[in-house]
This record gives structure tokens, sequence and C-alpha cells, in this order.
């Protein structure tokens, strides 16, 4: 007999089959990926991991990586929990904070996979219409929930918002405010400071952009530490693997590694604007590894621009959604990367 599941949206949704090809095939400019290697140290690190590193359970709350995460960041260990990757992050903070018949308070447009965490959950979404320059409506300071869910830089548009009204917006909301800053080391300035200003603050970061660790899943928040204490009441007790945990320490060790990479996406990221926009194509000022661009004076629009660079073996973001369903997303390169990208869009104009 067929059960039926209580599923109503799919949290992979946002992922098209076939464009998370394996090799260098194709020119992937699709996920926001770090165009660049770790660190050396990370590949060392992994090299020289031990048979009981892998032998054994990992250590369940990450000590070592904590530790190091909290000297770096400047908090308590406690005030520090690491999670597969920041997905698993979002969903905790869901799962920990957020009754069935609760209301989560989102922005639009932003990270799509937050609407979709409430659903799966159960829960009510609350989606606040961004301006027209993707900056903060005025309604959200008004508006209550048990969850505030904020990107900065936002994704899909690259954009921050304020960061005056995002502490005066922390101060005044009655719920948990989730900061998501898997971008921000791309950007000018971050919230990280509102952790310890704030008991209802979560700010969260991943190693799979600034780190170019996508593929072994680290992200990790940083709050008081009673709500870092509820969220490791939720999380699986082994989250994240022994190499998992070994890789991120190495890298962090090396953020002076990690910040020449970022300098050199930013050059590239001023560079790739300056051609768009000659060419066309209207781009939102961007403080993250992607730009958002619209063809607004460009002959192809977003869809077919997506199609013919797919053709071409190269791969942009298509964001079939409201508000920019002429755009595309585009993820900071390396300059090859970006040049061979350039050269397509003049030569199919
Ligand atoms: N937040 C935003 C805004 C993202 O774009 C992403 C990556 N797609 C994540 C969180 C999740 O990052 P991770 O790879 O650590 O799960």
């Amino acid at each position: 007999m067929m059960v039926y599941a209580r599923t109503c949206v799919s949290a992979a949704e946002g992922y098209v089959p076939g464009e998370q090809p394996v090799g260098d095939d194709y020119v992937k400019l699709n996920t926001n990926e770090n165009p660049y290697p770790p660190s050396p140290r990370v590949l060392e690190a992994l090299r020289t991991a031990s048979a009981p590193e892998v032998r054994l359970y990992p250590q369940p709350t990450a000590d070592l990586l904590r530790d190091k995460l909290a000297e770096v960041y400047r908090c308590a260990p406690d005030q520090v929990i690491v999670t597969n990757g920041m997905d698993e992050l979002l969903n905790l903070v869901i799962r920990t904070y957020v009754e069935l018949d609760d209301r989560v308070v989102l922005t639009y447009p932003t990270y799509v996979l937050y609407e979709t965490l409430v659903r799966l959950h159960g829960a009510s979404a609350v989606s606040l219409e961004l301006e027209p320059d993707f900056s903060l409506p005025d309604s959200i300071f008004d508006t209550s929930g048990k969850l505030l869910l904020l990107s900065r830089p936002n994704s899909p548009t690259g954009t921050v918002f304020d960061k005056g009204r995002v502490a005066h917006l922390a101060g005044g909301f009655g719920g948990l405010v989730a900061i998501d800053e898997a971008y921000v080391d791309f950007a000018g300035d971050d919230c990280l400071t509102f952790a310890q200003q704030f008991d209802n603050v979560i700010v969260m970061r991943t190693f799979s952009k600034s780190f170019s660790l996508a593929g072994l899943r680290v992200g990790f928040g940083v709050a008081n530490r009673d709500v870092v204490n509820e969220l490791m009441k939720v999380k699986d007790s082994y989250n994240v693997s022994a190499l998992s945990q070994i890789a991120a320490r190495a890298a962090v060790e090396d953020c002076q590694y990690m910040r020449q990479n970022v300098d050199k996406i930013r050059r590239t990221r001023q560079r790739l604007t300056v051609e768009l926009e000659s060419l066309g194509l209207q781009v939102a000022p961007s403080q993250a590894n992607f730009v958002l661009a619209s063809p607004d004076g460009y002959p192809l629009s977003a869809a077919e621009i997506y199609t013919r660079l797919k053709e071409r073996k190269i791969l942009v973001r298509y964001l079939s959604m409201r508000r920019l369903d002429n755009s595309i997303r585009i993820t900071v390169g390396t300059d090859e990367e970006v040049d061979c990208l350039l050269k397509a869009l003049r030569d199919i104009s």
C-alpha cells in the first residue's frame, strides 16, 4: 500500500539535475563556490589524518575546531556551534525554535531554502518584499514572529542591508534573529558583534565560500550560550565528520590565505561588473562572490542567455523566481573563467 508522505516542497528543488558536474569540463559559475583551492594546509592535514581519526566517531561538539573558531572570532567556545554546512544550522534553528503555529519572518527575494525549510517543518513563512533597491522595508520593524531569517549579504541579490537598521531590528524583534553571513568575507563589514550585543541573535557562517570547502560541508553559528545550548540538544550527535573538522581547523588557522583569495575575487567581481554593464546588463551592487545581472540593454533574455551559455559549457544560475525572472546570477570565477564568460556573451549577442 502506498503511504503518503507529508512533504509539500523539496529542499533540493533549487538544484538543477546535471548542474553539479564533476571534472573541469565546464566553466561552473552557478553555485557560488570559490574558484580557488583551499589553503595547502588543508590538503596536508587531510593527507596526514591518522587511522584512529577515521576509525572513531568524531568529536560531537567539534571541540578543537570550536576552540579555534572562538579564538579567531573572539567569543567563548560555548558560544559556538559547528554544523554540517550552514544548511544544517538553518534547519536546526527552525526545529529548535519554531512551533507549528509560529510565524517565521523572511524577506523577498532571499535564499529560497529558508521558505522551503519552514514549510517542510510545517510552520508558516511571512515574506516581506524588499524595496526596489533590495533594502529592508519599513514594515519589517512592525512584523512579529518567532524567528527572523536575514541573509547579509543577501542571496541572490548580492546586496547588503544597512548594518544600523539590522541592529535596530535585532534590538526590537521579539523572536530569534538569525543572520546568514555565508558571503560576509566578500563584504565590507559584518554583524558578528551582534551575537555578543543581543541575546536573541545568532550569526551564521560557512566554510563553503571564502574558505573553499563546499565539498566538506562545515558551517557554524555564534550566539549567546543559552541559544547554542538549545541548538546542541537538537543536532545529531556526530553531525560533522572527523575529516571535515580537521580540514576546517586547518583552514581557519590560515585565514591569511583565505583573505588573499577573497581579495582576488573582489577584484574580479569589480571587473566583471564593469564589463557586464558595458555589454548592456544591469548589475546589482554586490558584496558577495556572485553578481545578479539582468539584460536590460542586451539583446537576449535571461533565460536565453542561460541556455546559450550552457550550450557552450558555461553554467550560470537562471533564477525563475518572481521579480528576478529576467535575471541570472553569476558566480565570480577566476579571471580566465570570467574572460571566457564575457567572450561567450559577446559571441551570442
Ligand atoms: N546561506 C546562503 C545565503 C547560501 O547561499 C548558502 C549556500 N548555497 C548557504 C547558506 C549554505 O551554505 P552551506 O554550504 O554551508 O550549507
